[in-house]
């Protein structure tokens, strides 16, 4: 957008009020405006005692963007107008933000599985070349111009491709089948990403980490075994192959990290990697309680969810005798985590204030959402005019972090509604929570 076109036709400052708000950024958006604009309608006098008052004929010219403009929440407070980088959270351009709006991060997939400080960089970087379809097999020297007769020397059946060579080749695939045995779980062969993604996700750190080192090993022999016949004329028995890969493992199961989840299942599979399971240390117990608040006050639990890119947030009122005094839950537009916590924030001071509960304890189990409080930075763009006109209100705040353990009413609660409706209040103890609520 260029900011000299809206200074050349608009003076009215007023306008960077949408523009704030991003209402502004799409230039088509400007020029429909504009007509309007330049006939002396300024935006500034389409807000009165903070609500948007629309003239009929700016609604009878674009009704979706009259919607567009009430969504915008109008400051109680006032704030130097400024611009907004949509792409990101708070705000602000930076030019890395601007890098991932030009070139999106790849999501994590297996093609993050095969740099492992546990595994020689030789071994893995036969993986990398495998995936990116740059090992020098036959098929690949006669794509770049060399005169080659293809033949899989594993095999001697077949032409030499990658996918052949470390997939479908009988070698191969005996290598995997025997591997499969190894860790209980079949080798889906069908390409090399659903090769890496066998690999149970369930399993504990210290299991995956020596399936993915198997799995690169095997790579590896099967490329060395390759050479070795084809260079060296050896013949190479399956069985040799197979005791290289057991010592490779062997070596890297004692440097890779991670635990053991102590299933009997896992404990089985290692043993027969002669691996000793590593147990993870005794978890350290802390009591989590709920506490009331003193006499006069409001306690309200909040909570944010994401499900399936649903969000959703809910909250519950509770007096000093524990008793309750209300509850409500939300679905949500936006899709962040943050944005659930904060909104399930915003409800409840905006809800504490309509039902004039003046001193009001919130208690969240998100320490991010509850930095918003000491900073405004935290809060996304998108929200901090709501955040602002709430800080605004008449309420005298207290705030504290509890862990999810102690939260689970509220968080129930936010879990409610991602099939239902928008916006529920419940004057009494919703069934769904009653078990946990007379808990303590
Ligand atoms: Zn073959």
């Amino acid at each position: 957008m260029d900011i000299s076109l809206l200074s050349k036709h608009i003076s009215s400052c007023s306008l960077l009020l949408l523009f704030r708000h991003g209402l502004l950024f799409d230039i088509t958006m400007f020029l429909r405006l504009t007509p309007l604009l330049s006939g002396g309608v300024y935006m500034i006098e389409l807000i009165s005692n903070f609500k948007w008052i629309i003239p009929n004929d700016l609604a009878d010219f674009d009704p979706t963007l009259v919607t567009r403009i009430q969504e915008v929440v109008i400051p109680y407070f006032s704030a130097e107008d400024r611009l907004i980088w949509k792409a990101s959270t708070d705000g602000y351009f930076t030019a890395k933000q601007a890098y991932q709006l030009m070139f999106p991060a790849v999501a994590v997939s297996a093609w993050s599985f095969h740099w492992h400080n546990y595994v020689p960089p030789s071994h893995s970087f036969v993986v990398w070349r495998c995936l990116h379809d740059q090992m020098p097999t036959d098929e690949n020297l006669q794509r770049r111009g060399c005169t080659v007769v293809s033949v899989c020397v594993l095999c001697m059946q077949q032409s030499e491709t990658t996918a052949h060579l470390f997939l479908l080749c009988p070698f191969a695939q005996e290598l995997w089948n025997w591997l499969g045995d190894l860790f209980n779980v079949h080798f889906d062969i069908t390409s090399f990403l659903s090769l890496f993604d066998s690999c149970v996700p369930s399993w504990s750190s210290q299991l995956r980490h020596i399936t993915l080192a198997a799995i690169i090993h095997t790579f590896h022999k099967i490329w060395m075994a390759r050479n070795l016949i084809r260079f060296n004329s050896a013949s190479i028995i399956l069985q040799a192959a197979k005791m290289k890969i057991r010592t490779t493992i062997a070596t890297s199961s004692s440097s890779a990290g991670g635990h053991t989840s102590g299933s009997m299942e896992e404990k089985a599979v290692l043993q027969r990697r002669h691996v000793p399971p590593r147990l993870m240390n005794a978890p350290a117990i802390m009591m989590v309680l709920w506490q009331t608040p003193i006499f006069s006050w409001v306690k309200a639990n909040t909570d944010g969810s994401l499900i399936n890119n649903s969000a959703a947030c809910g909250a519950l009122f509770r007096d000093h005798t524990a008793n309750f005094l209300g509850g409500f839950t939300s679905k949500l537009s936006f899709k962040s985590v943050l944005h659930a916590e904060l909104m399930s924030i915003i409800f409840a001071m905006d809800l504490a204030h309509n039902k004039g509960w003046s001193k009001l304890w919130i208690e969240s189990d998100s320490q991010v959402a509850l930095g918003a409080f000491k900073d405004i930075e935290v809060v996304p763009w998108n929200l901090r005019n709501r955040w602002g006109n709430c800080l605004s209100l008449d309420l005298n705040i207290y705030y504290s972090h509890i862990y999810r353990e102690g939260n689970t009413c509220a968080d129930k609660l936010a879990s409610l509604v991602h099939s239902g409706q928008h916006f529920t209040w419940f004057n009494n103890i919703p069934v769904c929570i009653k078990d946990e609520f007379f808990k303590g």
